[in-house]
Formats: C-alpha cells, structure tokens, sequence
C-alpha cells in the first residue's frame, strides 16, 4: 500500500521524535530567486540545496523564480533550473505539493540572493561565509568565485534551519547574520578563494549515514580529487530520508523498488570511490592504509575500531540530540583521540580480533543516536567539507582547535572552537616510533611533526 498517509507517518517518525511531538504538523514554505541566484553557480547550488532541505520535512510550498540553464551538475538530474528544482523536490517527496500556485496557510518564504520576490528571509553566500536575514543582502564586492560553493551550502542550511522552525510552529530563534566555514565564526570571514583542485589522496568515509551523505552531497560540487572507499552494512530505510541529503524513497524501496546499499548510494554520488558492504572493522582487517579517515559511522565500535589501527589523519563530524554539529580533527599525538572523545561503556577488548561489533538498531525510536533533522546534518556534512580543503589547502596543521560546536537551537547561538588532547595515561595514538612505522608515506604525514621529524 503505497500512499501518502503512509509514507509522511514513516518518513517522518524521526523528526517528530527529535522535537518530541511539540509542533503542529509542518506548514508549507516558499522558496523564490531573482535572476542573481538563477545565472551564477552559488544561486543555483543555494536553491537546489534549500529545495532538497525542505521536501524532507514541508509538504509543500510555492517555487518561484526565472528559469536558467543549470550550472551545476544536480543530483537528481535535470537541464534547466526549474524543472531541475521540481524534479529534485518530486524525487525526495512524491506526495508533496511543490507548484507556482500559493498553498493555503503558506505564510512564511525564503529567498536567495539580492533581487529574489519578497521573502521573510534571505540569503545569500559569500565566499565560505553565509548571510541570512530579513532584508535582501548585499551583493559580495569579490564578484563571483569558486569558494561562493561554500557559503551556497551553508546559506541553504541556515534558511532551511529557519524555515524548519517556523514550518513546525517551534518557539525558537531563527538565524540573522553571518556564518563563516573559514573562522566557524559569525564573523561573517569570506576566507580565501579555493584553488581549482583540492587533492586528498586515499580517503576512507567509515560510515554511510546521513552525515556521510550530506558530505558526499556538497563534494559533488566541489573541487575534491581523491580516492573514496565508502564503508557501511546498512540498506537505506525511509525514515532516512527525512535527513540524509542523497536518499531517495526509491532508494529504500518506496514503490516496489529493491533497497539500495547507502555505501553504493554514496560511491554513486562521488567521483573514482568504491563501496564496501560492511563493518568498519572488517575493511580495517585488509591491512589498507588511507591517507585520511572521515569517521562518520554513528556506532562507537567504529571508533574504537579506527582509534585502533592508528589512523594517519583522522577528520569527523556529528549532529547532537541538542540541535548541534559539530567537527573534529584527529591528528596523531595532538588532539584527544577518537576513544577518549567518546568513551564507550561495556567496550570490546580491542586485542580480540573476535569481538562482534554492536550496531545500532535504526528501527530505534526517539533517542536513537543517529535522530536527526535535515539541515543539522547537512551542515555536519559541510563542516566537514570545508575541513577537507584547509586540510589540502595547508591550513589544517597550524589550525589550533580540536573540535568546533555550532548550536542550531536558537540561531546558532555562540559558535565554540577549543583544543583538547587525551588523558595523559591514553596510549591509543601510540609512540612517535610506531605512528612513523605505519604511517610514513601517507599524504599528511607532515601533520604529526613528532612522528615526522627525523630522529
Ligand atoms: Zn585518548
């Protein structure tokens, strides 16, 4: 039985448990451009990206603006704009009511860039940074550059975030002002431009969940060269469609269609990436080694298990219970390790290669680790994004802070950034001597001057 009734009470039993049930059902939104947002790469990637946001939560809404040839290459396919931003909607929500025509009780709008229809907010990106508020903002004096793809992605989460609130009837502050990627600050830092190609070397995403796939969403767009394997036991389920940037209901067999691997969802998406179907543990068994580990997995196995083969570089990001995301770093012998970061109770002995990995069950309601809204890890996924080019930009090493917070809760509130390093009777980064044995010849080497430095 495939009906609407059916399909919102599946999708969305996530969303109502992570507001616990205190909003009215979601009221539609509307999202309108100007022809500054339709013609440049960062408009375009702002619309698509809102669109993708609010069809996993809003039922509806009226889709508004002038019509282009797209720039960008769309996920979900499409040639031009419109039918672009339609087919992407159509595609996340086939029960959704997205047309030109107004929707009754629709009374709250977004618009993107200067010379959008009015709006109740606004957005636009400018450089890594974002701008967002009740008034059409400024045109960026740099003119247009690749590192507009940045603030395109965060200007998407900010207003989505906004709209979320307001679609639910929650009693929380929106987002006005300026977000940066470059400082993780509201200092608005438009930051450098990007360079045409951010190599990375060999990259493992251990994890294809919905952080993952928002990180695999915004480096479709980016200038990322590098080899992915992509790890994950999991089939997409609908109730993860209500987050995860790159799952469709097809793809959890809404329709009749067979369930997708999220691994293969994601190498999909990526460029030269190899999907694995299993557990962390067991890709880390092959004796690989990667130049940098993305640990996106939700289960604390997982960590422990790449805590344990003492990665070169390891980069992460999560969403909280608490309308938070935040990312880490990992570098050897500097920042607290993965363990320490996230101590597990009852914890497998890590020298008993036997040990089965508890996985958590996804059918879990309410706490369930991994409960999310689209916009928070759409955002864990870009914090992560922008991380990977410091990190091939250079900036990463003299960078001083280990994990940096963003509170969505009340319009994000005071971003935090600060260092921290392991309990000094932690052992799991290893000796200097070690971390050279295994990881001299990997690509960030460099990051860890202790076990780098010659003896
Ligand atoms: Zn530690």
């Amino acid at each position: 039985m495939w009906n609407s009734e059916r399909f919102y009470r599946e999708r969305d039993r996530r969303t109502e448990a992570y507001i616990r049930g205190k909003g009215r059902p979601p009221r539609p939104v509307d999202l309108v451009w100007g022809d500054e947002a339709a013609t440049s790469e960062w408009g375009q990637l702002s619309i698509l990206s809102t669109i993708n946001m609010l069809a996993r939560f809003s039922r509806g809404g009226r889709l508004q603006g002038p019509d282009a040839r797209m720039l960008i290459r769309s996920p979900f396919g499409g040639g031009w704009l419109r039918d672009t931003v339609e087919t992407t909607a159509r595609a996340i929500d086939p029960y959704g009511k997205w047309s030109l025509e107004p929707l009754t009780g629709s009374n709250f709008t977004l618009g993107i860039g200067q010379d959008s229809e009015p709006a109740t907010f606004y957005g636009r990106a400018d450089g890594w940074a974002a701008v967002v508020g009740p008034t059409p903002p400024t045109k960026s004096s740099s003119g247009p550059r690749r590192a507009d793809l940045l603030g395109a992605g965060l200007c998407a989460c900010l207003l989505s975030a906004n709209a979320f609130k307001a679609s639910f009837g929650l009693d929380q502050g929106a987002f006005t002002g300026r977000l940066s990627l470059w400082s993780s600050g509201l200092d608005g830092d438009p930051g450098p431009e990007l360079p045409i190609e951010l190599d990375l070397g060999r990259v493992l995403i251990a994890g294809a969940g919905a952080v993952a796939s928002g990180f695999a969403y915004w480096s479709r767009f980016l200038p990322f060269r590098a080899h992915w394997d992509v790890v994950d036991t999991d089939r997409v389920e609908l109730h993860n469609t209500n987050r995860s940037l790159l799952f469709l209901p097809s793809d959890a067999g809404w329709g009749g269609s067979e369930r997708a691997q999220k691994a293969a969802v994601l190498g999909g998406f990526l460029t030269d990436a190899r999907p694995f179907v299993g557990r962390v543990d067991q890709i880390l068994e092959g004796g690989q080694r990667w130049d940098l580990i993305l640990v996106v997995a939700n289960d604390y196995g997982a960590r422990t298990w790449i805590q344990s083969s003492k990665p070169a570089l390891g980069l992460a990001a999560t969403t909280g219970a608490d309308w938070t995301t935040q990312s880490f770093r990992y570098r050897p012998g500097r920042d607290r390790c993965l363990v320490c970061d996230f101590p597990e109770t009852g914890s497998p002995k890590l020298e008993c290669a036997t040990a089965t990995i508890r996985t958590p069950d996804v059918d879990d309601e309410g706490d369930s680790p991994d409960a999310a809204l689209p916009f928070l890890s759409a955002a864990a996924g870009l914090m992560l994004v922008a991380d990977l080019a410091k990190l091939s930009m250079g900036e990463l090493a003299a960078s001083p802070w280990h994990v940096a917070t963003w509170d969505w809760f009340r319009g994000i509130g005071r971003p935090t950034q600060f260092a921290q390093s392991c309990d000094s009777e932690c052992t799991r980064w290893g000796s200097p001597s070690v971390r050279r044995k295994v990881n001299r010849g990997t690509r960030w080497f460099d990051l860890d001057p202790e076990a780098s430095q010659p003896e």
